[in-house]
């Protein structure tokens, strides 16, 4: 074969005279020609080779130009060669043409007329030239797409070593507060170990901390369990018995049986048939599907509507859309909503499906993995994400601490509970977005009113908590009046409005008030805080 940039076609007749005069006249720079003197001989080249077209003498011994042409079109590797007959058949005879229309693409009547000829064959090449780009734009397309789809799984990943990183950090610290009470303990136990009523209730908590510090563990432990083998609900990959499900969204009962095929000798898997969007639904919100296959055209809507209507409610199930031949376009586009991957129906195969499952199923694993890290992960926080400052679950560990502290070492403890007046016309006025800012605006506030050894607490919705160490009532009271006045006499800016806002306090101490524990101490503040609500609001009251 020739140049591999020219076009190739094929010319079939059994006569060498014709053959040499066909080539004469469509030889030219951008053509291959390729000579053919029998229907066998030319079904031998058209398997090797590409052609854009097949110009096939009609009457020839052994095998005639109708039975090459027929063997042709029932190859599928061959079947897209456009064919044009090439015949003495004179007019009054063409209608031995019908009936053959699905065979012959054109046919050109001996003699030829060259021009005639050269006319039709650059219609041809120019087809297949149009063919060929496209398929080149579908092979960029399609290397492109398999590039996405590989950079969002090593986006995962990323992800989830980052939250790894973020866990082993967040562990420490969980760690750190149970193992210095132990140790503190420990120390005490050390130092009054002659008084056996003291001793008893060190031991208990000791074993109070290690109890804590073993629950941490324990938590740690599960993590590392679920990253490595949960691939589906609460099940692990290495639960031989676990049969992955899979869903086929098809309203081809011919589509789905080849499917039912194809999944024959893999008794690892059950396949399940939706016919219409809304019965696959139905179906996913009775029962858990590992995959979903979707076929792109149904009767209620396409793959796009599909996956969005996944998205909307919430539904994870990983989503690989089968699509026709070639719609690489629609391929970028399903993946953009979402969907795990991609199939083209003509290339469905044990193998293709078999590589995409595995794939999908690596994926959301991963996916998974990273949510449970990232609720793990807010479970150990300490911090409210709006604010910045320590949230309520923190806040509980850490005054006990401090009211131990406090009374370990005989020193005062000051508490402040802070309530913003009339925050809900805030939210009605002016739209949460804007009570959300005015929460950050007052929090750093109060970061700036405050000394660094005071305790800052988002406590409620607006609610705050200051806690006050080796302070007593009167400085405590001087903190919340600075905070008051700080507030009120702030205005916050939001996009274009002004704000005005006035905050209540309520303050209780440990030596002032003497609660018997933590507890105590922050319902004390909280009565403190209703009488400052009751005599009009922005004010300061101690209990
Ligand atoms: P009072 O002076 O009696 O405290 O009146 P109030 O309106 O401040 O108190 P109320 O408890 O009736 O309302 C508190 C409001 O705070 C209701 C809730 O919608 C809002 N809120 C709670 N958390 C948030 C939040 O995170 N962001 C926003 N924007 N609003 C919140
Ligand atoms: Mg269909
Ligand atoms: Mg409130
Ligand atoms: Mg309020």
């Amino acid at each position: 074969m020739g140049d591999s940039d020219k076009i190739n076609i094929l010319i079939v007749d059994d006569t060498p005279q014709n053959l040499l005069s066909l080539e004469a006249i469509l030889e030219n720079d951008e053509v291959n020609i390729v000579k053919a003197s029998s229907g066998n001989e030319a079904l031998g080249v058209v398997l090797r080779h590409d052609f854009a077209l097949v110009l096939l003498d009609v009457h020839m011994p052994d095998m005639d130009g109708f039975e090459t042409a027929e063997l042709m079109r029932s190859n599928a590797k061959t079947r897209h060669i456009p064919i044009i007959f090439v015949t003495a058949i004179s007019k009054e005879q063409q209608h031995i043409f019908k009936g053959y229309e699905a065979g012959a693409v054109d046919y050109i009547f001996k003699p030829l007329d060259p021009d005639i000829l050269i006319n039709k064959v650059k219609i041809f090449i120019e087809l297949f030239r149009q063919k060929k780009k496209i398929e080149d734009n579908n092979l960029a397309l399609e290397i492109s797409n398999r590039k996405i789809l590989e950079q969002q799984k090593a986006l995962i990943e990323e992800e989830r070593i980052k939250v790894l990183f973020q866990m082993a950090g967040a562990t420490a610290h969980e760690l750190n507060q149970p193992l210095m009470a132990l140790l503190g303990y420990i120390e005490l136990l050390k130092m009054e170990g002659e008084n056996p009523e003291k001793s008893l209730a060190y031991i208990s908590k000791i074993n109070e901390a290690g109890q804590r510090i073993s629950d941490i563990v324990r938590k740690i432990r599960t993590f590392q369990h679920d990253e490595t083998s949960v691939y589906s609900n609460q099940t692990t990959i290495v639960n031989l018995n676990q049969k992955i499900r899979i869903l086929s969204v098809e309203d081809s009962a011919k589509d789905f049986d080849s499917y039912v095929l194809l999944f024959k000798s893999r008794d690892d898997i059950d396949l399940f048939q939706a016919k219409t969007i809304s019965e696959a639904f139905r179906m996913l919100s009775e029962e858990h599907y590992d995959i979903i296959f979707l076929d792109y055209k149904l009767s209620d809507g396409n793959g796009i509507d599909f996956l969005r209507k996944m998205a909307s409610r919430g539904h994870s199930t990983p989503v690989v859309v089968i699509t026709g031949h070639g719609d690489e376009i629609i391929a970028s586009n399903v993946i953009r909503e979402g969907a795990s991957d991609y199939l083209t129906k003509t290339v469905l195969s044990k193998e293709s499906i078999s590589r995409v499952i595995t794939s999908t199923l690596e994926k959301s694993r991963l996916k998974k993995e990273v949510a449970i890290a990232m609720s793990r992960m807010a479970e150990m926080s300490i911090r409210d994400k709006l604010t910045g400052l320590y949230n309520r679950r923190y806040m509980q560990e850490v005054i006990e601490r401090e009211f131990e502290h406090s009374q370990r070492y005989k020193l005062d403890l000051s508490c402040l509970i802070l309530d913003l007046d009339f925050f809900k016309k805030i939210n009605d006025t002016y739209g949460h977005l804007c009570g959300d800012f005015v929460l950050q605006e007052f929090a750093n506030q109060l970061k700036k009113t405050t000394r660094k050894s005071d305790l800052l607490f988002r406590y409620g919705g607006e609610e705050f908590l200051v806690l006050l160490p080796q302070t007593a009532i009167a400085g405590a009271l001087k903190r919340a009046e600075m905070i008051r006045k700080e507030c009120c006499n702030h205005t916050y800016c939001f996009e274009q409005n002004h704000i005005g806002l006035t905050v209540s306090i309520g303050v209780a101490s440990v030596r002032e008030h003497r609660p018997e524990n933590a507890a105590d101490l922050i319902s004390f503040a909280d009565k403190a805080l209703f009488e400052s609500k009751n005599s009009g609001r922005d004010c300061v009251k101690r209990h």
